[in-house]
């Protein structure tokens, strides 16, 4: 089934969208909070469990709308308790989401909090040379319930009491990492884990604008994910007509640019985004942006050994963000099977680092999480499904 020829999920309906519906259906608005609470709050899998709305009621919902939530195909956490979740969504298609504890590296302050990266395409189209996400191109935009149903089934799984796994996850031992031993099992309130979202999984988040907007207003929604609006960061390779289309949302999304290159020369060598909407158009939103929301970007730069962690770039890259009010984040490059790149050394990175501390300009090197879980954008993915095309009669499906 396509994801535009199978009936709506009830997490892509915003509140409105439901009392409307519920008025129609003359039921009271009260049932329409029952049941967010259900969806939101319990974080339920199953109309049956919704024992308080009438039978007919959860009959004519079950008629209506899908009620799922991504299945977890294989679970990968490193010795620093970053974790990578692999899901299959409806139609087969694997997407990733990577939680990653709190840091002073990431976005705002050091806190308890737990970040949730988050994607909002099954591959992509924008073919950045040194993503593996892109690799295999790009097949389809989520929908707002897929891009919902990562946070709630990250909370779900976390929070679920230890239980027997019936493995949600590849059959075949040598393909599932590192297994959980945890399943979700009754549908009981639980506690928020994710307190900021950062939409930086498989991607161009701005190429699904009107999907992320609805998934993001639920997300933020005190009735759905309660997560604030600058608790969430929206990053983007550089689609400039749509960061100025964010410029007039009225909720205060955080916006990052992956950047990577702080000159047309380098940037179009790895970002073919770039030779549509060069550095003076990208600059130029970003600053719109600024004016509208009066809020700080973070430029995401990624250093590339021999591509772009040359001191020449930091003139340019320190006169950027300080045109922009910007900070940098700088990230040493993840190494993706098959592409030629590499991390430059450590020694690179802080030279890279102390050139932008000398400009006075607010920037962080982040010492990164899950090198050893495949952690950049799109890794798993790829590396599953190569896996899965050299080992015919491995099933992703859960075993009975
Ligand atoms: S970096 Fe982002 S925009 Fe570029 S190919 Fe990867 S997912 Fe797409």
């Amino acid at each position: 089934m396509t994801a535009s020829a199978r009936p709506p999920d009830v997490r892509s309906q915003t509140r409105e969208q439901l009392v409307a519906l519920f008025s129609e259906w003359q039921q009271p608005a009260y049932r329409v909070d029952q049941l967010l609470h259900w969806l939101y709050t319990t974080r339920a899998t199953s109309w049956e469990q919704m024992t308080n709305l009438s039978r007919p009621l959860r009959e004519k919902l079950a008629a209506t709308f899908t009620l799922a939530l991504p299945e977890l195909v294989r679970k990968q956490g490193s010795h620093d308790t970053t974790q990578k979740f692999l899901w299959r969504l409806f139609d087969g298609q694997l997407i990733e989401s990577v939680l990653i504890p709190a840091s002073p590296a990431l976005y705002g302050e050091v806190s308890d909090r737990h970040t949730l990266c988050v994607s909002t395409q099954v591959g992509c189209a924008y073919g950045c040379q040194f993503c593996a996400s892109g690799l295999e191109g790009y097949k389809r935009n989520l929908t707002p319930d897929e891009i919902i149903g990562q946070v709630l089934a990250v909370e779900r799984w976390h929070s679920a009491p230890s239980a027997p796994v019936s493995p949600a996850t590849l059959s075949d031992p040598s393909l599932t990492g590192t297994p959980s031993h945890r399943k979700p099992t009754a549908a009981t309130s639980r506690p928020r884990l994710i307190n900021n979202l950062v939409i930086m999984g498989m991607g161009e988040p701005l190429a699904n604008y009107d999907h992320l907007l609805t998934a993001l207003r639920i997300l933020n929604a005190s009735w759905g994910g309660g997560i604030g609006a600058r608790k969430i960061t929206i990053s983007t390779s550089g689609l400039a007509p749509k960061i100025r289309q964010l410029a007039e949302e009225p909720l205060q999304f955080r916006l990052a640019i992956s950047l990577h290159g702080a000159t047309d020369i380098v940037r179009s060598k790895i970002m073919p985004i770039n030779r549509k909407y060069p550095l003076t158009e990208l600059t130029s939103a970003c600053e719109y942006h600024v004016a509208r929301k009066g809020k700080m970007m973070t430029l995401e730069y990624i250093l590339i050994a021999g591509i772009n962690d040359s001191l020449d770039q930091t003139g340019p890259l320190a006169r950027l963000a300080r045109r922009l009010h910007a900070k940098v984040n700088l990230i040493p490059y993840n190494t993706v099977e098959g592409l030629p790149w590499s991390r430059p050394t450590e020694e690179v990175c802080e030279r890279f680092l102390q050139a932008m501390l000398n400009e006075e300009i607010g920037a962080t090197l982040r010492r990164e999480k899950g090198h050893d879980i495949d952690a950049a954008c799109g890794q798993l993915r790829l590396k599953t499904e190569r896996q899965l095309a050299h080992a015919p009669g491995v099933r992703l499906d859960t075993p009975p």
